[in-house]
């Protein structure tokens, strides 16, 4: 039997701050020893004043010397570690233009989507010149999306701190103090260039954790500055994701000084995120080889020829396999994971409350990028990252997923030419190129209409109106979004005026949007509800303590933040994993 669910989607307020700010201990200890406020997993803070470096027990202390070696050891090890890497790096950038009420909103927004050849060095010419475009400078000139060997330029150049030089010839190193970051015990070491070490060198201060001594976060820019340009500033964090390593996970970039009389007119904030890092083409050959072709027996209980009904769903769902495999590959989709189980939570209360009986279950899964958009293939709704993320809760996810489920409802089945292999047969740079599931303006409106319906029959029938809201958001800010609002596969929100066209019936009984209206949330910011695993592209709900608006401007709908990951140790983290299930499954007494 099928019952409406609760997915587990938390309230809105709760999602305000896309990571935990208790993460964050404050920094400004001033020497080793630490607040009380330590998590209770972790082994307390030595209270020994001064350099108090010693490693829990058996380790021998040892002095800040060996400790900054170390340290340049195992960036060194890193460096060789992920040379023959080649993952996924998106930018999203947005200009700032300061607003009264909200503070600094954005103007106008970039997005980038490439590979980072590791293994590359790092040019540092590209800095930004203030006279040239804003584009251009930012981007390194490369605005074609995918494209292979995107330079680490720009954004990416605090992966590492000096891929070149970091040693003891070209910079000091200054121990600061300790503190933690999540769970994960730091040193703080500020790293500046030796005199006349040369151009371009990082500035800034590094977390280093107090087991083997690996960077997990890097904070600073480069000097010396050239003439009429300069570098920007970045946070740049890493994950424990293997044994032995942290790997460069998020980097965060904010310019701009709105304070009066500044004559800084460039203003951003942008998040770049690294992932696909394990989505190999190695590995693929063993899998070949470890393939078992035993002998498969047809399980279906009556053995017979498929009708020509029959054969057009196998058809059609071949398609939808074939696609979803070569989009995983690519580093584009999340594998199989709990989100989609949360979707489905969703789609499948609005399937039961409609009596909507179909040949092959709904499935769910998400495109793990931030651009909002989705789209369906044979049976599979997928979502963005982006669009997850901003949606501020349960009744507004159903709104935009029912509008998938109608297209499947109403037989809008596209892409069943993927059925064909040779399709899949082109390199992950040009899968947008290769793979598009855009409908026609009327099976657009035909979708809209039917998803009304569905959702007037559904558990979220009396909420309608926080799906408008979202729509309503998103319409205010599309002239300055247009980037977040390029959708890649699917149709986008927009038309080409940049009006709101999906589900615009939703809009018009949705309450009026209100800006200082604190207890109205109608969009979150970007960033706080999915994490991904840039090792292995998992995606899971991250889990964020609730916190309180107090302003306009803390709404931030569609903006970007800090990263303020909270860091843990590998197998640490799947410690708690265990006794922190991610869905609530309460019946609610319908059905
Ligand atoms: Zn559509």
């Amino acid at each position: 039997m099928r019952n409406v669910k609760h997915c587990g989607w938390v309230v809105a307020a709760s999602l305000l701050v896309p990571v935990s700010l208790a993460a964050q201990q404050p920094a400004n200890s001033s020497g080793a020893s630490q607040p009380a406020a330590t998590p209770a997993s972790v082994q307390p803070v030595s209270t020994t004043p001064g350099l108090a470096l010693s490693q829990p027990a058996a380790k021998v202390p040892v002095s800040v010397d060996q400790v900054v070696d170390t340290i340049i050891e195992r960036e060194h090890a890193l460096i060789q570690f992920l040379k023959n890497r080649t993952p996924l790096v998106e930018t999203y950038l947005q200009n700032l233009t300061p607003n009264e009420k909200l503070g600094a909103t954005p103007k106008e927004d970039h997005y980038f989507l490439g590979r980072l050849d590791m293994g590359d060095t790092i040019d540092r010419r590209d800095y930004l010149m203030k006279q040239a475009s804003f584009q251009r400078s930012l981007m390194g000139g490369v605005t074609k999306l995918f494209r292979i060997q995107y330079q680490p330029m720009g954004f990416s150049w605090m992966v590492f701190a000096d891929r070149q030089n970091f040693d003891r010839n070209h910079y000091d190193f200054h121990y600061i103090h300790r503190e933690f970051l999540g769970e994960v015990k730091c040193l703080m070491f500020e790293v500046t260039p030796k005199k006349n070490a040369g151009v371009g060198l990082f500035k800034g201060t590094i977390w280093v954790e107090d087991q083997d001594y690996n960077i997990v976060r890097l904070n600073g820019t480069y000097v010396p500055r050239p003439k009429n340009a300069f570098y920007f500033h970045m946070d740049s964090w890493r994950l424990n994701l293997v044994p032995g390593y942290w790997i460069p996970a998020y980097i965060y970039s904010e310019e701009g000084d709105f304070s009066y009389g500044s004559h800084d007119k460039l203003a951003f904030k942008a998040q770049s995120r690294i992932w696909g890092y394990d989505v190999s083409r190695e590995g693929r050959e063993d899998e070949l080889t470890d393939l078992k072709v035993d002998s498969v027996k047809d399980e279906s209980p009556v053995s017979q020829d498929l009708s020509p009904l029959e054969a057009q769903r196998a058809w059609q769902q071949q398609a939808e396999d074939n696609v979803l495999e070569r989009l995983q590959r690519a580093g584009l989709l999340a594998p199989q994971g709990d989100v989609d189980k949360v979707l489905q939570t969703v789609v499948n209360n609005i399937e039961i409350t409609n009596n909507i009986d179909l040949p092959r279950p709904v499935r769910a899964r998400v495109m793990v990028t931030y651009p909002l958009e989705t789209f369906s293939v044979g049976n599979t709704i997928v979502i963005s990252r982006g669009l997850i993320d901003t949606l501020p809760d349960e009744a507004s996810l159903a709104a935009i997923l029912s509008h998938e489920l109608a297209h499947i409802v109403l037989g809008h089945n596209l892409g069943s030419k993927f059925a064909f292999t040779d399709r899949m047969l082109f390199s992950d740079e040009s899968t947008y190129q290769n793979f598009g599931f855009r409908h026609n303006p009327e099976e657009e409106t035909a979708a809209d209409a039917k998803a009304v319906e569905l959702l007037k029959n559904s558990p979220y029938a009396q909420k309608l109106g926080s799906g408008g809201l979202y729509l309503k958001q998103l319409q205010a800010r599309a002239p300055e979004l247009s980037a977040l609002l390029t959708s890649h596969l699917g149709n986008s929100f927009t038309d080409d005026k940049g009006q709101v066209t999906r589900l615009s019936a939703l809009m018009t009984s949705a309450p009026s949007l209100d800006e200082s209206k604190l207890d109205q949330i109608a969009a979150l910011p970007l960033g706080g509800r999915i994490k991904l695993d840039p090792w292995q592209d998992h995606v899971e709900m991250i889990k964020a303590a609730p916190v309180s608006i107090t302003s306009a401007r803390d709404k931030m709908p569609f903006e970007v933040t800090p990263f303020f990951p909270r860091l843990t140790r590998l197998g640490a983290a799947a410690a708690t994993e265990a006794t922190n299930p991610t869905t609530a499954q309460n019946t609610d007494g319908k059905n």
